[in-house]
């Protein structure tokens, strides 16, 4: 098989992936993104986006990260989308593999994302942007007035559940257990919230509704204790059970923290090792703003021109 090569790779294609494609295009340094199996990253299964700045009316995440690919396509920018199924760091220049096709590259930046773990349910696929969500900062907005159920019992779910107390009208906290995983500030600030009531001893059965007939209309929910399985109605469930950074693939190559997310060197993109970069979601558990990714994106853009002209 032919190795094809590029001065640099970017993998993934979210908000951060793609900033970097756009300066390091502009750089001259015609990047190569690979996309993965979910192009344009988790904002394609966001509905309206309203809090990126520049879209004073909102826009479809889908038709924005359309936007981002269509600017950086301006400055010769080459796309191709294939799963990476190993990637080696040991030695430069970088090399990687797809299902068909070797590359490598003398630099390489990681915008692989996080992906919001889900429970796994047929509706709750089925309803995703339909009254079903993963981000309250993303959605919240269009459940004023309603009551909605947030599926958690961790710091990100106290989060959420008091981020949605700005708008809807009730908000229950959906727990498999009776401990918390939160801390205890967070969970204090929602007990103490007036909206937000709890429903511990409950796993999801099923998210109840129809896509064609205004989305969620309720939850059913299996008490841990007796079996009994009880269907409440609600107009939205928000997951918030965590996220995974996607870094399967550079285990034991990148230094990464407890949970996966890549480690980068303060106030840069530098990882542990010289000539990879990494930006977005898959080394910030903290922010994971579609705004902040595309900062950090411009960042390793930088960071990687610059590298690059003292050791291209
Ligand atoms: P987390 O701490 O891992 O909590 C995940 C929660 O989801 C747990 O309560 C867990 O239940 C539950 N869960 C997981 N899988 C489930 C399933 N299949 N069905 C039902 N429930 C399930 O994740 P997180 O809340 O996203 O927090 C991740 C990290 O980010 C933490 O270190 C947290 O402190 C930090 N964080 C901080 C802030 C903040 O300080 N502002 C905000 C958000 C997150 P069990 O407890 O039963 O396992």
């Amino acid at each position: 098989m032919a190795v094809e090569h590029s001065r640099i790779i970017i993998l993934g294609s979210g908000p951060a992936g793609l900033t970097a494609a756009l300066y390091t295009a502009r750089a001259d340094l015609a990047p190569l993104v690979i996309e993965g199996t979910q192009p344009g990253g988790q904002l394609t299964i966001t509905t309206e986006v309203e809090n990126y700045p520049g879209y004073p009316d909102g826009v479809l995440g889908p038709k924005m990260m359309e936007d981002f690919r269509r600017q950086a396509e301006r400055f010769g920018v080459s796309y191709t989308t294939g799963d990476v199924e190993s990637v080696d760091l040991s030695s430069r220049p970088f090399s990687l593999r797809t299902t068909d096709r070797e590359f490598s590259c003398d630099a390489m930046i990681i915008a692989t994302g996080a992906s919001a773990r889900l429970l796994g349910l047929e509706s709750e696929t089925r309803l995703m942007g339909h009254g079903v969500s993963a981000c309250a900062t993303c959605d919240g907005f269009f459940f004023r007035d309603k009551n909605v159920m947030v599926v958690g019992g961790g710091d990100s779910a106290m989060e959420e559940a008091s981020f949605l107390t700005k708008f809807a009208s009730s908000v229950t906290i959906v727990h498999r257990r009776e401990g918390f995983r939160a801390s205890h500030i967070m969970l204090d600030r929602a007990k103490a919230n007036p909206k937000i009531t709890f429903d511990l001893n409950k796993t999801v059965e099923e998210i109840v509704g129809d896509v064609g007939g205004g989305g969620v209309t309720g939850i059913k929910l299996r008490d841990t204790k007796s079996g009994e399985i009880i269907e409440q109605p609600c107009d939205g469930v928000f997951m918030a059970i965590g996220h995974t950074p996607n870094t399967a693939l550079f285990q034991d190559q990148l230094e990464t923290d407890e949970r996966g997310y890549i480690m980068t060197k303060p106030d840069c993109t530098y990882t542990s090792v010289e000539g990879v970069f990494a930006c977005g979601d898959v080394q910030d558990a903290v922010y994971r703003q579609a705004v902040t990714a595309a900062g950090s994106g411009c960042a390793a853009a930088i960071d990687a021109e610059r590298w690059l002209g003292e050791n291209g």
